[in-house]
């Protein structure tokens, strides 16, 4: 089993960000005693003897919380399993909050890993999407995260700004490979939401970068990132060799999760999805009034099993597992599928070994379109 904490506050909103945040942070200790309060409400739906593998700290952003709230939540989860044999707790953090002091109260908590908002190194498109650090501040805190004892770092960059150049880009990686981290994912900027960006984005104010140019940056990361020993796992994900994110591959491998706070989703593995309501103030209300955590619940079909296995799956190295695709789906409807799979194995984005159809570099230029096409 894994667990994920949804810590719904940010200082500021950064300017592209469409995710459930608020900023009303007096509301922490109310929040974090209503967190508590739905592990131990949810407690059945861990077994006594349930092994949890990896937890996860994300948000928003966890790095408001203190010693003391950490401290509650761990408690807290102790009280109803065991997380001795937990392989992997990794807390997201925000730059500008990390101090020495910070970085070594953090790993006197069971945290070993880390992940850093660090989106970019040029300090004027840190500006424009409204990050509160600059580029020294997301060097500093690394370092500071290092000196302190942690060795497995994940560093997050945007690519695909406005108007941004490939050798700005390549000054990025580079900046970022020299901090040493053990993995880094990469995300292309969107523009999704009622964000500040989109808004501008409208107004004509911006425009988003030409799909030739960001083909070209894709492949310019890939190609900087496998040179350093930072080996593709995922379409956004490259990690030194062992250092894979253990959490989030359970999300593209169909692993039960559950998900607590608001805004988080939870599955059992089998059919049944599950995710709070993104309202934080009716979160704490539940605590305060002892009523259940206002959440909604979808029952997955065959069909929308089989097409989140290919869309998962198709999106990680490893790639898509024919059986386990059959063990979702019609002998017809496997059949069309497969039908497909080999008009992109002509066109050389898909190659197939053994048992598993895998994306090629060609395909992973355009994945979204691909899982699209192979959409029952
Ligand atoms: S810190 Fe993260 S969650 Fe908060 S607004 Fe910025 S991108 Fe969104």
């Amino acid at each position: 089993m894994h667990l994920y904490f949804h810590i719904p506050f940010c200082k500021t909103k950064c300017a592209y960000c469409a995710f459930y945040s608020c900023t009303e942070t007096k509301l922490i200790d109310s929040f974090v005693d209503a967190l508590c309060y739905e592990i131990l409400l949810r407690k059945n739906e861990l077994d006594q003897n349930e092994i949890i593998q990896t937890i996860y700290f994300g948000g928003g952003t966890p790095s408001l919380l203190s010693q003391h709230h950490f401290l509650q939540i761990f408690n807290t989860i102790k009280s109803i399993c065991d997380i001795s044999k937990c392989k992997e707790i990794t807390i997201e953090v925000n730059p500008d909050d990390i101090s020495a002091e910070y970085a070594k109260m953090l790993h006197s908590l069971p945290f070993n890993r880390i992940s850093i908002g660090i989106q970019s190194t040029n300090n004027e498109r840190l500006s424009f999407i409204q990050r509160r650090h600059d580029s020294q501040q997301a060097f500093d805190a690394v370092k500071q995260l290092q000196t302190n004892g942690f060795s497995n770092i994940s560093l997050d960059l945007i690519f695909g700004f406005p108007n941004q150049t490939i050798l700005e880009l390549q000054n990025d990686l580079n900046s970022l490979i020299a901090l040493q981290p053990t993995h880094i994912s990469t995300y292309n900027l969107t523009f999704e939401g009622e964000t500040p960006l989109v808004e501008k984005l409208k107004n004509k104010e911006i425009h988003e970068l030409d799909e030739n140019t960001s083909i070209q940056m894709y492949k310019t990361i890939i190609n900087t990132l496998n040179q350093h020993g930072y080996l593709q796992y995922e379409v956004s994900n490259f990690a030194k060799k062992g250092k894979e994110s253990i959490h989030n591959s359970c999300y593209w491998t169909q692993k039960p999760y559950i998900g607590y706070g608001p805004a988080a989703h939870s599955y059992d593995g089998k059919n049944i999805r599950r995710w709070n309501l993104s309202d934080l103030k009716k979160y704490i209300q539940s605590f305060e009034n002892q009523t259940n955590i206002p959440f909604d619940t979808e029952n997955l079909s065959q069909t929308d099993l089989a097409n989140e296995l290919l869309m998962t799956r198709l999106r990680t190295k490893k790639g898509l597992n024919i059986k386990d695709l059959a063990s979702k789906t019609t002998e017809k409807e496997l059949e069309k599928i497969e039908q497909k799979l080999l008009k992109f194995i002509l066109s050389d984005d898909i190659k197939k070994q053994n048992q598993n159809y895998k994306l090629t570099k060609k395909g992973f230029l355009r994945t979204d379109y691909i899982i699209s096409e192979l959409f029952l």
